[in-house]
């Protein structure tokens, strides 16, 4: 395998089992008829992946936790918004943070319960709030306003809602400016560090006994752990200051959010939740002496490496003297690698008309996708197996904001997604996920039941 697979000798026993799990799915799927001339493109989810990171999570909270500690880890929805994921992830000890109607939609329709069940976006309705308050949610308040909308729906009530304050320690921003959430200008949370803002959180809660979570996340992809540790250690340093002054224990749960990075680069899993929960345990020993439950909230590292995303290569062509692959993935399911690509590689793999690994020697070229502007590209300029038509190229690491993240620009259809199992009696299981999206599905949604909606309107108006 060549280089562009990451394939590299110092991965480990599981990840090189991940590997080969991977390069079996596509070559069932090839095989089952899943990917092929007239469905090009599928999305692929390791279903044994998902559940060893799921329980990588559990032991490595476990590990730093006394016996007893109530800790709760939610998975952002927003990563993997999908359905069977989300079930898949429950039965695996693993709740959902949910950040919109619609995700919150889709975990209860994946059977998470309310009390594990995180409700944390930054603009949240009325509505939305009084439904997450009457069914139990935890909800954490982004800003005072907020606040003040929730103390009117607990005025003379009590809710089984945990309720808590979002912070922002503003301890600093990450190498991807769009999800460093701990700038000092960030758009979530009170603003610790501004002028009055500590005092006025600390208030907040002296006032309102039933305020017992305090939240924060700081940021995503991009921000050292050490950062990280900071945001959580300024986090705690707050919960320890407002039970000091309320003279109990009133903050009994902190939710450090999630943001654990993830090695884009070769198939190794760097860093580990283990880690992390190490290097906060290093440096918020506080934390983990059993006084405080604790709530998380992985999205990406959870996911990410159990995903691909396998087109097919339509054509291959050449242009001023560089080999282009043009195939069925592009911006539609990798939105933010074809925008900025720079801070968003995806590895590529080639795989033959079989979906077996390709050999041979590496060419420099271009994978580009079916989209109608020049920049559609998932990479440019990568040494690989040289990518023929017929061919398949893949795009590892996907299983997070990736193909579930669908990009509706060309009317390109979401793809179908598809959970696999190897080492059955029959080779590779396949289940369906997600369905293809049909055309007629395209149509509808764009607005086919309303065809002279705006002829007629034109004819009225006159
Ligand atoms: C996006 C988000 C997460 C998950 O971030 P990852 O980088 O995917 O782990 C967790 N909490 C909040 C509040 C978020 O906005």
């Amino acid at each position: 395998m060549g280089e562009g697979t990451g394939r590299s000798g110092d991965v480990g026993g599981t990840e090189e089992q991940r590997a080969a799990r991977r390069d079996e799915a596509v070559r069932a799927a090839v095989e089952q008829g899943l990917l092929g001339p007239d469905t090009p493109i599928v999305g692929l989810l390791d279903v044994a992946g998902i559940r060893e990171s799921a329980a990588a999570l559990r032991s490595a909270f476990d590990a730093v936790t006394p016996p007893g500690t109530p800790v709760l880890h939610a998975f952002a929805v927003k990563a993997t918004p999908l359905v069977p994921v989300l079930r898949l992830l429950h039965e695996e000890g693993v709740g959902a943070e949910v950040a919109s109607p619609g995700e919150l939609a889709l975990a209860r329709a994946a059977g998470v319960p309310p009390e594990r069940t995180v409700l944390d976006s930054p603009a949240k309705t009325p509505g939305e709030l009084r439904e997450a308050l009457a069914l139990g949610i935890a909800v954490n308040a982004d800003n005072p306003q907020e606040l003040a909308r929730i103390d009117a729906l607990m005025a003379g009530r009590t809710s089984g809602s945990p309720l808590g304050i979002r912070v922002n320690p503003q301890v600093g921003g990450g190498s991807i400016e769009a999800l460093s959430t701990a700038a000092a200008t960030s758009k979530f949370g009170v603003a610790l560090r501004d002028e009055g803002a500590r005092e006025w959180v600390v208030r907040a809660y002296l006032d309102r006994p039933w305020l017992t979570r305090l939240h924060a996340h700081t940021g995503s992809q991009g921000i050292p752990l050490t950062l990280m540790a900071e945001g959580v250690a300024e986090t705690y340093a707050l919960a320890e200051e407002i039970n000091e002054r309320a003279g109990r224990r009133q903050v009994d749960t902190l939710d450090i959010g999630g943001g654990l990075p993830v090695n884009f680069s070769s198939d190794e899993t760097t860093p580990t939740h283990a880690e992390y929960a190490r290097a906060l345990r290093d440096a918020v020993p506080g934390l983990f002496d059993g006084r405080y439950g604790l709530v998380t909230e992985f999205g990406r590292s959870l996911l990410a490496k159990h995903g691909t995303v396998v087109a097919r290569v339509e054509y291959a062509k050449s242009a001023g003297g560089r080999p282009v692959a043009v195939t069925h993935a592009g911006v539609q399911v990798a939105t933010r690698t074809v925008y900025a690509p720079g801070a968003w590689p995806l590895r590529i793999a080639a795989y033959d008309g079989k979906g077996l690994p390709k050999a041979g020697a590496e060419v420099v070229q271009d994978v580009a996708g079916p989209a109608c502007f020049a920049g559609d590209l998932l990479a440019t300029g990568r040494a690989l197996p040289l990518l023929e038509q017929g061919d398949y190229a893949a795009a590892l690491d996907t299983g997070a904001y990736y193909f579930a993240h669908h990009y509706a620009y060309n009317s390109l259809a979401r793809p179908g997604v598809y959970g696999f199992v190897t080492g059955g009696p029959e080779g590779v299981g396949f289940a369906t996920v997600r369905e293809p999206q049909a055309v007629e599905e395209i149509v509808a949604e764009a607005g086919g039941a309303h065809v002279d909606a705006l002829t007629s309107a034109r004819r009225e108006a006159r």
